[in-house]
């Protein structure tokens, strides 16, 4: 494979000795469960984004499931979910005993439509959860109008939108709660599984707090039946570090999809589209093929890597499959036409041009 899909070697390489010192500072505080490590990235991502408060736990379905928890949504609660996403943003509703509604995205952004969210609150409708899917801006502002007039809480699930901005203002300044993940290979990766939740709200912050530790402000005094799911210091020592390159990272990946836009025009392919005030995180170059496995087939003969985020639409898959949801076409057919090209930071120019030629040669 000359064109990895992502290449996390180089990620590493990159930034191996003030990782190393970060690790050999966790080893050396002997404090290997929360504590000052876990708190100083907490209060720097907050301040990153544009929040009052951070709380790292243990992934991003965790912060997803635990902020749901937070705003109190429970079972009878029905919460607005986008057609197409990761199953982690519908999994988070299930393991709160809640019902996830699919509303279909808007075919051109992968986004939540607004209109289609506004004609499916019921009455049991507590909550909706945009995905900023691919690193795009959901609509926030008609959303969270939405949301003010009907009385639902919002969730924003940033899993893939680490410094992406909606009208000048980095995602996670924007609204109540929102949820990070920091799976490797996010814009903002840990070395292992890790995630986190920003919020304004002290009680919000309280809640987070307690449930992600047993349901426990003070030791052995549990308030709430909590989880065991606490952002590990270790990664919080390594994410620091990665934190102070992200904005120099993303402008990398900027970069190669302002090329990628620009070389694939008039290629046939459905190119991603930018909502006006919007500053995408690009953690996702996704195209759209009606002739989408030709494409990667021919890609792949060519040594281009690419993946598809993602093949099954949520309500089609097995784990679902008892709950009779009715079908969701816009899902169905972004799972048969997207395809994901090569990005990422460390992706150079003569790759960037082997991605483009390649293309050019299949379809
Ligand atoms: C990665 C991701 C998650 C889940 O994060 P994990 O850390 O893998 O649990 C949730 N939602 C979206 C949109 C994601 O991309």
């Amino acid at each position: 494979m000359n064109v990895p899909f992502l290449d996390l070697h180089a990620a590493t390489r990159e930034l191996r000795p003030e990782m190393d010192e970060a690790i050999g500072r966790v080893l050396d505080s002997g404090r290997f469960v929360l504590g000052a490590e876990v708190e100083a990235f907490e209060s720097e991502f907050a301040a990153y984004v544009g929040a009052a408060h951070a709380v790292g736990v243990g992934s991003g379905l965790d912060a997803l499931h635990l902020g749901l928890r937070a705003l109190g949504i429970g079972p009878g609660d029905e919460v607005i979910v986008p057609s197409h996403t990761f199953i982690a943003t519908w999994l988070a509703v299930t393991h709160c005993g809640a019902c996830p509604v699919p509303v279909e995205v808007d075919l051109r952004t992968a986004l939540l439509d607004p209109q289609r969210v506004e004609d499916a609150i019921g009455p049991r409708t507590r909550a909706m959860l945009p995905v900023h899917l691919y690193g795009h801006p959901a609509a926030l502002e008609a959303l969270y109008d939405i949301a003010d007039r009907r009385g639902l809480a919002v969730l924003e699930d940033a899993a893939q939108a680490h410094g992406a901005r909606y009208r000048g203002r980095r995602i996670g300044g924007h609204g109540r709660l929102a949820a990070w993940s920091f799976y490797p290979g996010k814009n903002l990766g840990a070395l292992g599984d890790a995630g986190a939740i920003t919020t304004d709200d002290p009680e919000l912050l309280r809640r987070l707090q307690r449930l992600r530790n047993y349901g426990s402000a003070e030791k052995y005094v549990h308030e709430t039946i909590g989880f065991n799911s606490r952002l590990d210091p270790l990664q919080a020592a390594v994410l620091r570090v990665r934190l102070r390159h992200l904005d120099a990272w993303n402008q990398r990946r900027s970069a190669i999809a302002a090329y990628y836009l620009e070389a694939l025009s008039g290629t046939g392919l459905t190119l991603p589209v930018c909502m006006p005030d919007c500053e995408p995180a690009w953690h996702l170059f996704v195209v759209r093929s009606a002739q989408r496995d030709r494409l990667a087939d021919g890609l792949r003969a060519r040594g281009v890597e690419t993946l598809i985020h993602y093949p099954i639409a949520p309500h089609q898959q097995t784990a679902y499959a008892d709950r009779s949801i009715p079908s969701q076409p816009i899902a169905e057919r972004l799972a048969r036409e997207v395809l994901s090209l090569p990005l990422g930071p460390h992706l150079d120019r003569t790759q960037a041009e082997q991605v483009i030629a390649s293309i050019r040669e299949v379809h």
